[in-house]
C-alpha cells in the first residue's frame, strides 16, 4: 500500500491520528502531502462505502458522527457536509445526516459552486492516477485477456526526473489526449500509425496536435505488408508543429 520508504512516518501519523481523533476529518492532517498513495485506501468514498456491511460500520466517524445528529434537534452543518449528505442519500450509506423537515441556509452566496463539487463532474490528475494503477492492478485469470489488455492500454508514465510518457498501445486517436495533455505534459508519445487496427498517420496527426508532445515515436508500422503507415506521412501530416517524429531503428539503442 505503500510507495516508498518516506511514506512510514506519514502513515505512522495518521495511524495514531486515527486512534485520538474526535471527527476523523482529515483537515486537522494539514501537514500531510496530498499526492500520499495510501489516502485513495483509507479515506471515506461514497462509491467504496460499505455501509452496514462494513466490518468497522460501528467505529467508523461518520457513522459516530450521524449518531451524535441523530440526537439532536438543531444540526448546524457547513454546506460542503449537506450537499455530501443529499448526494449520499439512496446509496449504501444511506445518509449522513438525520432526515429533516427545515434547511437554512446561512451565507449562501457560494452555496451553487459547493452543489456543483457534489453533483457536478470532476476528474484530478490524482484520480486518473489511482485509476491507471488500480486498472494495472487488476488481476485477469485468462492470461490471453491479460496481454490484450496490457497490449491495448493506453497509459501516462511519470519517471522520476519527472518526465512523463504518453504510451497509446493499440488505440486510435481520442478526444480525451487533450485531457491527458492538460493534466500530464507528456514530453514523448508513443503513438501507432500502421492503420490496421490502430490509427493510421492521419489519426496520429490529431493526436499529436491533442497531446503536444516534444517527440512523437511511431509504432506498430512496417511488420507486415497490411501495416501501410509510415513514419514519413506523419512527419509530412504534422510539418507546422513542433513535435518532431523519431523513427526508431531495429537494434539500434536510443537515449531520451
Ligand atoms: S462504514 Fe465507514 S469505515 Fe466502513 S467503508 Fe464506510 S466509510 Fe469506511
Amino acid at each position: 500500500m505503500l510507495e516508498g520508504l518516506e511514506e512510514i512516518d506519514y502513515f505512522d501519523e495518521v495511524t495514531h491520528w486515527a486512534k485520538t481523533s474526535e471527527t476523523g476529518d482529515r483537515a486537522e492532517l494539514s501537514n500531510l502531502p496530498e499526492s500520499l498513495s495510501f489516502w485513495r485506501h483509507i479515506d471515506a468514498r461514497s462509491e467504496t462505502c460499505l455501509g452496514q456491511k462494513c466490518i468497522d460500520f460501528d467505529a467508523c466517524f461518520i457513522t459516530r458522527m450521524r449518531g451524535r445528529a441523530l440526537d439532536a434537534d438543531i444540526v448546524v452543518v457547513n454546506h460542503h457536509l449537506f450537499f455530501a449528505d443529499l448526494a449520499l442519500r439512496n446509496r449504501m450509506y444511506g445518509s449522513v445526516l438525520p432526515d429533516y423537515t427545515a434547511v437554512i441556509f446561512d451565507e449562501a452566496h457560494l452555496i451553487e459552486d459547493v452543489a456543483s463539487e457534489y453533483f457536478g463532474s470532476q476528474v484530478s490528475n490524482y484520480q486518473i492516477d489511482d485509476l491507471i494503477r488500480d486498472v494495472g492492478a487488476v488481476p485477469y485469470e485468462d492470461a490471453g485477456a491479460d496481454r490484450e489488455i496490457t497490449q491495448t492500454s493506453s497509459r501516462v508514465m511519470r519517471f522520476a526526473d519527472n518526465r512523463v510518457l504518453y504510451f497509446a498501445g493499440d488505440t486510435n486517436v481520442f478526444s480525451d489526449m487533450a485531457l491527458i495533455e492538460q493534466l500530464y505534459h507528456p514530453e514523448l508519445a508513443f503513438l501507432p500509425i500502421g492503420d490496421l487496427f490502430t490509427m493510421s498517420p492521419r489519426e496520429a496527426a490529431f493526436a499529436c496536435r491533442l497531446l503536444r508532445a516534444k517527440k512523437v515515436i511511431p509504432m506498430h508500422f512496417g511488420t507486415f505488408p497490411p501495416l501501410t503507415g509510415r513514419p514519413d506521412d506523419l512527419r509530412e501530416r504534422i510539418a507546422g508543429l513542433e513535435t518532431a517524429v523519431w523513427a526508431l531503428e531495429p537494434g539500434k539503442p536510443v537515449e531520451w
